[in-house]
């Protein structure tokens, strides 16, 4: 056990209890007498200034959040805490009425589930976790154990994540935890059927943050042309396509994750043609505002483009030109579903930069809704940071071809 002492007047965000402690707030690490455990995710108690124990967490030596808190208070909680705490997230989805329909759900949400550091998603009968911190890392015997018994799943795997891991220092780790893990996953949203390489897919395989924008685009894509850039394995597209739309373009930079949309979409809809774009989607777009036909539903949903503050103008840039080249894209009255997964680029930004590429297009563009991740992501009210997708329902006014030049123009 590590014992942390915070620099005079460093205690308040541990007392309004944000579960990051950063290492410029820390005045001394004193490891217990006799003790040799490793510090590399070790279990602290936080102090003030003073002396007063102030919580409890996981000690990352490497990292600028040096201490992820799982607990407040005097109190030692041990090392059960996070039994406690993965028995509890799993209980709380359980005959969640806006879960229902859906056999893919994330368990666990990091810190929105007092679980800084962990992520879980089940795929039907398979549970995939991720690490993000030394602290979880560590402890995946203990996190495997909590997991088989509370979900009484068939299998369980763990998939490394290389940014954390180089952050944190640990190694990435993609190993089976219990049970024959099979190659791909078959899930069923809502009626959508997807299959999830839990193996090798991005992530944990599969964006269940995206589920309530599924939702959405199903019952907006009747009759439509869709485009879907950054389509990733295509959830969106198959949406579109359950939901009737008339014809697909799918843009992704990845081959595999092509190939699996395809298989989705020929699964789900056979007389839905389908246009498959391999390469950047940002020289997609602009190739597509110049010469396609015009789309309906446009759905873009970019990877975190700014990871760090200092990306954050490199990022508003990209982000305009993406939403430039989509709204020349668009027809008279398209649906622009578009997305910013960046803590960085919140909800304010990203509408001004919204604003700003509709001038550029010479459109006018309406917001009728706004988007995030569902209930089975929540955020922890102290960590605001948790809340990271924000998403318009864009509706495009203009007429299609005088867009397009415009985007021409710009
Ligand atoms: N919309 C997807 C998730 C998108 S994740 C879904 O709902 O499942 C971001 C995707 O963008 C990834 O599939 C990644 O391969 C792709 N990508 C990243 N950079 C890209 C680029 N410059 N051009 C095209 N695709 C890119």
């Amino acid at each position: 056990m590590l014992d942390v002492t915070l620099k005079p007047g460093r205690d308040r965000s541990v007392r309004r209890r944000h579960p990051w402690l950063l290492s410029g707030a820390i005045a001394s690490v004193v490891r217990r007498e006799g003790d040799a455990t490793d510090e590399v995710g070790a279990w602290t108690v936080v102090r003030s200034a003073r002396g007063e124990v102030l919580g409890h967490g996981h000690y990352s030596p490497q990292s600028t959040i040096r201490v992820r808190l799982l607990d407040f208070g005097a109190d030692d909680p041990g090392e059960a805490v996070l039994d406690r705490r993965i028995a509890e997230a799993v209980a709380r989805r359980q005959g969640h009425p806006l879960l229902a329909g859906t056999d893919a759900v994330r368990l666990v949400n990091a810190e929105g589930d007092g679980l800084p550091g962990l992520v879980v998603d089940r795929y039907a009968d398979v549970v995939v976790v991720r690490a993000s911190t030394a602290g979880m890392q560590r402890r995946m015997p203990a996190i495997a154990e909590a997991l088989r018994t509370s979900t009484a799943a068939r299998a369980g795997l763990e998939r490394g994540d290389g940014h954390a891991a180089r952050r944190e220092g640990f190694v990435v780790r993609d190993a089976p935890l219990w049970g024959d893990v099979p190659e791909r996953v078959a899930i069923d949203e809502r009626g959508r059927r997807y299959q999830v390489d839990v193996l090798r897919g991005q992530k944990t395989g599969f964006y269940l943050d995206q589920r309530d924008a599924r939702d959405l685009v199903q019952r907006l894509a009747e009759g439509r042309r869709v485009l879907d850039a950054f389509c990733f394995t295509g959830g969106f597209a198959v949406a579109a396509a359950a939901g009737g739309a008339s014809h697909v373009t799918l843009l992704d930079s990845s081959s595999s994750a092509l190939a699996l949309a395809r298989e989705h979409l020929a699964a789900t809809a056979r007389d839905c043609p389908v246009d498959a774009r391999e390469g950047d989607a940002f020289e997609a777009l602009r190739l597509a505002a110049e010469e396609d036909e015009p789309f309906q539903l446009i759905v873009l949903d970019p990877p975190p483009l700014a990871r760090r503050k200092g990306d954050v103008p490199a990022a508003s840039r990209a982000y305009k030109d993406m939403l430039l080249h989509g709204f020349a894209c668009a027809s008279e009255g398209a649906f622009v579903l578009a997305f910013s997964c960046s803590h960085h680029v919140g909800p304010e930004l990203f509408g001004k930069i919204v604003a700003g590429a509709a001038i550029d297009a010479r459109c006018a563009v309406q917001i009728e809704g706004r988007l995030g991740a569902p209930v089975d992501h929540p955020v922890c009210v102290q960590h605001p940071e948790g809340e990271y997708l924000h998403g318009l329902l864009l509706r495009v006014t203009g007429s299609g071809p005088r867009l397009r030049g415009a985007a021409r123009r710009a």
